[in-house]
């Protein structure tokens, strides 16, 4: 479990009432939500009903839904935790709560339903989270292998907005990466020039030593196929994330 970090004290409160802000980011969420005596699911859950029963119904259980959606709770969960809870608290406040959970729990039905058109319009699967290199990506990215012999080629799939740092491929002699765009809409970028938008069927070309990134367009899922160019000593120097300014200047 990674260590929850909390620092809207701060950015709200941090001139007004440094010493609540600092209660709130370094004590409730520093220590409290990372003591493990109780699981995070049940405590993203306790905290939903105690923000329920106490009918606070502001942006603050949007953010602590929100939490519990991503900590696991499912639509049939949540549905069922609002129902019992309003028998004890309270029906108008089940209804103020169910309003706001639609709207959590629905993106992610939306989020759902668009990465299956995406996977469906593919030859290739869209694999597995792509934990593995996710310190190096900005959003959500998969990876599926196609093949892991001879040549590695490997399904790169990425969510709208997801791309990976710059990076350059290195080797001493041979070496680099084409890329093969399979469904959606994405881009290439050399560091100092333009991006290359890319479409399926498109293929680019990267030679050693070239600081570049890829990733999706704002609004499109995308997959390119990353085949991986035999040489000698290959490896990825991964640099600085590329920001939202310089991902903004895409069309
Ligand atoms: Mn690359």
């Amino acid at each position: 479990m990674e260590k929850i970090v909390q620092t809207a004290g701060r950015a709200a409160l941090g001139e007004f009432a440094p010493d609540f802000a600092h209660f709130n980011d370094d004590v409730l969420f520093g220590e409290n939500w990372n003591n493990r005596d109780i699981d995070h699911k049940i405590r993203c859950i306790i905290t939903v009903v105690a923000l329920m029963s106490s009918g606070i119904t502001d942006s603050s259980l949007k953010y602590h839904l929100e939490n519990a959606k991503k900590a696991g709770v499912t639509k049939a969960e949540i549905a069922a935790i609002i129902t019992h809870t309003a028998f004890y608290v309270g029906w108008p406040k089940g209804w103020a709560v169910f309003n706001m959970a639609k709207e959590v729990w629905n993106d992610s039905d939306s989020a759902a339903a668009a990465k299956a058109a995406h996977e469906a319009q593919m030859l290739f699967p869209i694999g597995v989270p792509n934990d593995g290199f996710a310190q190096y990506f900005v959003g959500q990215s998969y990876l599926a292998p196609v093949s892991s012999e001879q040549v590695g080629i490997y399904n790169v799939t990425f969510e709208p907005g997801c791309r990976n740092n710059w990076h350059i491929h290195t080797a001493s002699n041979g070496g680099g990466q084409i890329l093969i765009c399979v469904a959606g809409r994405g881009y290439y970028q050399e560091w100092g020039k333009d991006a290359i938008e890319m479409n399926p069927g498109d293929c680019i070309n990267i030679p050693v030593g070239i600081k570049h990134w890829h990733g999706a367009a704002p609004d499109s899922w995308f997959s390119h196929l990353a085949v991986e160019v035999p040489g000698e000593n290959t490896a990825n120097e991964w640099l600085e994330p590329v920001t939202d300014e310089e991902y903004g200047r895409l069309e």
